[in-house]
């Protein structure tokens, strides 16, 4: 089969048992493709709804005499989303602040409850992470050892010898940004473990695309984002996820009153809840918890084996796409080819990626571009389509391209 023949699409789209979830998406711009996904979800019709209502009548209507229903939202979301995007028992996952914030929470209670040693990541590792683990580590007096890894991210053997000679902590994000490449959660995972380390994991490009074994890895800490893959908006909580078995003795670095045992006692000292609540801060994010609520429903009602042999199609499809139109004219795949070593992203290379993306942009197709030469493609097994992503490479192929060549 020609994987560039238009059919090709239809019929992927015709047999794919989630394409009637893009009709439950805003979709005013049918022409519109939208590949960025993995930066900010589309909006769902029913949180968009719940958003009307809420702010009508909860808010508007109901005012301070709402938070008699709001104030366990952020564990209400967070059993919701721990068992539809993370698989996992209640009681461990909350949904509060960012993803940003959670992170530098769960380093320093890990770093409390962790022996002497380094903290271990990868050089490569997203941004916001890699900052936060630096001050973490100066805040800590811990050394940070980061792994120069290749952009497909640390296997376990290059984490094992990175921890050869002790860890407190090993912290990685579970997809390269760059690359789209995924990592072994479970081999990582087990040789810290039996280096003697706790792990954090940030699963920020993972949440809402695939299976992630958490309980059964024994994962101590994690977190992640809800405006991407999940779909819940921009600026929407994030999630945090706490192994119950070391919560009552985890501690977090930020202080505030929504941990506080007695909360409306306002007294002193401080004494938090001896739950996965510890790990809140201040005044939750109502309208953003709503949105999130919502959202993640719609993940759990897809299931996430069905959204990971989704994504694995979306993506495998967009590779052949990038090898039979794209290849002559100086793009190529940088996401392993491998299924299991990928998630739903797909990066190309190119050395004008930004001014590709600019050029794509004014032709009605989003993607984003990453320094120096990364054209990211976020394929949303929600809400991507065969023929959207199809129609996407055509149009880069036509930039590439020039007319007549
Ligand atoms: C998107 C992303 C974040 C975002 O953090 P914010 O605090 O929401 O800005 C963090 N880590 C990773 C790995 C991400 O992909």
């Amino acid at each position: 089969v020609d994987p560039t023949d238009q059919r090709q699409a239809l019929d992927l789209d015709a047999a794919d048992p989630l394409a009637g979830f893009r009709g439950r998406f805003v979709v005013d711009d049918p022409d519109l493709v939208y590949l960025n996904g993995n930066s900010l979800g589309r909006l769902p019709v029913q949180v968009a709804e719940r958003l009307r209502e809420l702010v009508t009548s909860d808010w508007g209507g109901g005012l301070a005499r709402s938070w008699e229903r709001w104030g366990d939202l952020p564990t209400q979301v967070g059993d919701r989303l721990g068992a539809g995007v993370l698989d996992v028992a209640d009681g461990q996952v909350v949904v509060c602040d960012t993803t940003t914030l959670n992170l530098y929470k769960c380093l320093h209670a890990a770093s409390a409850l962790a022996g002497p040693g380094p903290i271990v990541s990868d050089r490569n590792n997203f941004p916001t992470d890699r900052y936060v683990l630096s001050g973490v580590a100066a805040q800590t007096g811990r050394e940070l050892v980061s792994i120069d890894s290749t952009s497909v991210g640390p296997s376990p053997e290059e984490v094992a010898t990175a921890c050869a000679n002790g860890v407190a902590i090993a912290s990685f994000s579970l997809v390269d940004f760059r690359s789209g490449a995924l990592l072994d959660l479970s081999g990582i995972t087990e040789v810290v473990h039996a280096a003697g380390g706790l792990v954090v994991w940030d699963l920020s490009h993972a949440a809402g695309v695939l299976p992630i074994p958490l309980d059964r890895c024994a994962v101590e800490f994690a977190v992640g984002c809800t405006y991407k893959y999940l779909n819940a908006g921009p600026g929407a909580p994030a999630f945090l996820y706490a192994r119950r078995d070391l919560q009552s003795a985890a501690r977090q670095p930020v202080w505030g009153w929504f941990s506080q045992r007695a909360q409306f006692a306002m007294a002193d000292p401080y004494d938090p809840l001896p739950d996965i609540r510890r790990f809140l801060t201040g005044t939750p994010s109502i309208l953003g918890l709503a949105a999130v609520d919502e959202a993640v429903g719609l993940v759990a009602e897809a299931g996430l084996e069905a959204l990971r042999a989704k994504c694995v199609a979306l993506t495998g499809y967009a590779m052949q796409l990038a090898d039979a139109w794209l290849a002559d004219v100086g793009v190529t795949v940088v996401t392993p080819a491998d299924p299991d070593r990928r998630a739903a992203q797909v990066s190309l290379r190119h050395p004008r990626a930004s001014w590709l993306r600019a050029e794509l942009q004014a032709r009605g197709v989003v993607v984003d571009a990453r320094p120096p030469d990364i054209l990211r493609l976020g394929l949303s097994p929600l809400t991507t389509s065969f023929a959207e992503l199809r129609a996407g490479l055509d149009r880069l192929r036509a930039i590439c391209v020039p007319a007549g060549g």
